[in-house]
């Protein structure tokens, strides 16, 4: 049977911007359909603008510490508008990054949303109206969609695709959830200058981190002045007569706010995308259901990324996107995903890193563990009224001495944990860590001369 294509990708994101360029490399004829905006949602609604409004909000921070310092500077308030534009600005140039990457490499591009009318053939509905592309081959990476709970009043929830678009900083903002992104955003709009609070429904957020840190977070949190609510549930939302919102509480308090920011998790992005039309099966949670090698029930059907549900990480979509192009037209360089020990950051303020087993973990698999851990005030806080402290800890297996595990919480975690992240991967004994020299003065060398 002869097909338009040996690849069609749906989903111009993480995953499907990798595999469909590395498989054009690979010689493959490849399209690729792109509904909304190129660079998926790690450009234009998740990692690439989150980061920059971290970096935003913690503008003020350093401004109080210039003070400290002996700067005669005032922190004022933030020109959020004019934030956007310029966020918005940067997103539009890596959409042409990724436009420009794509037509390089020789793939062709179809905007419009795609939808499966079987096995090999996908329909395009976009402005160039609707067509019919087939392939030998076609890789569903549609990424994921907010879930807000089915609560009255859930259409007026805000969630992180309305928040990078706000037009006005919300004065008074309620976060709910307990995960990266609410933790994340919690931080952004407290960094602004929003009245913040946070609600979530277990103890402590951050469930599956390190205990140790997420205490330390909650600490950071409630010294910086963000509300926590544990064991807290938003049970409705209403309007109120001057336009602010009300959120009702399980308790029968109500939150008066100006936002309800809901980061309750993620649903993989299968709207009309013709499942039915095929063999393809999910899992139990919904997502799409893969092999090893990312084949779904229907034999020509491949999935990669937060639709198939594994780790929702932009690093791990790359990985197996290259993964697939490189099993199906390279097969000799074939690596597969190796999902032990992947480093992750939780961009807060501060930043919470990890990479390894946790200390509960490590436990809970029965392993026998020598516990590590230093908790100090920042250097760069010494003229500083800030009580913020920093917090590393290794866990280490106590029969083999291989570090199982780092986790830091305090500022640049994220870029001293991907350091560290390549000692783990080569299986580091705690005695590589006391022999390598620190780096003085700096907060890494913790991680060096913890006895
Ligand atoms: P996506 O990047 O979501 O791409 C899917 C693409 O498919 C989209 O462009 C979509 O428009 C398109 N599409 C969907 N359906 C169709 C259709 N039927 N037809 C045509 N096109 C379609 N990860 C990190 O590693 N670090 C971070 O700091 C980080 N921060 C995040 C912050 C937020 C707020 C969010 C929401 C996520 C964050 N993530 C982060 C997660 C990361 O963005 C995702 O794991 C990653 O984007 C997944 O890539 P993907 O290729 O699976 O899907
Ligand atoms: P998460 O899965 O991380 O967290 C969801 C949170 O919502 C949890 O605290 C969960 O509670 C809570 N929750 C779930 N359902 C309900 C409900 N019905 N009512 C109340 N609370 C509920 O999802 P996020 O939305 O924060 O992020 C999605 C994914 O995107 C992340 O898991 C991560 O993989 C990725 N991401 C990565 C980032 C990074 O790398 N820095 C940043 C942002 C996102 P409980 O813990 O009790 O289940």
């Amino acid at each position: 049977m002869a097909f338009d294509f040996d690849l069609i990708v749906i989903g111009a994101g993480s995953g499907g911007v990798r595999c469909a360029r590395f498989a054009a490399g690979f010689g493959a004829k490849v399209a690729v359909i792109e509904s909304r905006y190129l660079g998926g949602t790690c450009v234009n609604v998740g990692c690439v603008p989150k980061k920059l409004l971290v970096y935003g909000a913690h503008v003020r921070e350093e401004l109080q510490l210039a003070q400290d310092y002996g700067w005669a500077v005032q922190a004022g308030e933030v020109d959020w508008p004019e934030l956007i534009r310029r966020k918005n600005n940067e997103i539009e140039r890596l959409n042409g990054v990724y436009r420009r990457l794509l037509e390089g490499s020789g793939v062709s591009l179809y905007e419009g949303h795609g939808k499966l009318l079987d096995g090999h053939r996908v329909q395009v509905n976009g402005p160039a109206g609707e067509q019919v592309i087939s392939a030998e081959r076609v890789l569903i990476a549609t990424g994921g969609w907010p879930q807000v709970p089915d609560i009255p009043g859930k259409e007026l929830a805000t969630t992180s695709n309305e928040a990078f678009y706000l037009p006005t900083l919300p004065k008074r903002v309620l976060v709910v959830g307990g995960g990266y992104i609410a933790v994340e955003f919690a931080s952004i709009f407290h960094g602004m200058g929003a009245k913040t609070s946070l609600s979530y429904r277990g103890d402590l957020f951050l469930r599956g981190f390190d205990e140790a840190l997420r205490q330390q977070l909650r600490e950071e949190f409630r010294h910086k002045g963000i509300q926590l609510a544990f064991n807290s549930h938003v049970t409705s939302i209403r309007r109120a007569q001057d336009g602010s919102l009300l959120a009702n509480m399980a308790d029968g308090s109500v939150h008066n706010v100006d936002c309800v920011f809901y980061a309750t998790g993620r649903r993989p992005m299968l709207d009309d995308l013709g499942l039915e039309n095929t063999a393809v099966t999910l899992d139990e949670r919904g997502f799409i259901a893969v092999d090893e090698h990312y084949q779904t029930a229907e034999p020509s059907v491949l999935a990669i990324g937060d639709v198939i549900g594994r780790m929702a990480l932009t690093p791990v979509a790359l990985a197996e996107g290259m993964a697939v192009a490189r099993r199906l037209y390279q097969p000799e360089a074939f690596v597969p995903v190796d999902y032990q020990n992947i480093p992750t950051a939780v961009f807060s303020l501060p930043n919470l890193a990890t990479v390894g087993l946790t200390e509960e973990q490590a436990r809970e698999q029965g392993l026998r563990v020598k516990i590590f851990q230093s908790r100090f005030r920042p250097m760069k806080l010494s003229f500083s009224d800030s009580p913020e402290k920093t917090l590393m800890k290794l866990v280490v297996d106590a029969d083999t001495d291989k570090v199982l595990g780092c986790h830091m919480l305090g500022p640049e975690a994220a870029e001293i944990v991907q350091g560290l992240a390549v000692a783990i991967k080569a299986g580091a004994t705690k005695a590589v860590f006391d022999q390598t020299l620190g780096i003085h003065p700096s907060a890494a060398e913790e991680f060096v001369t913890m006895r």
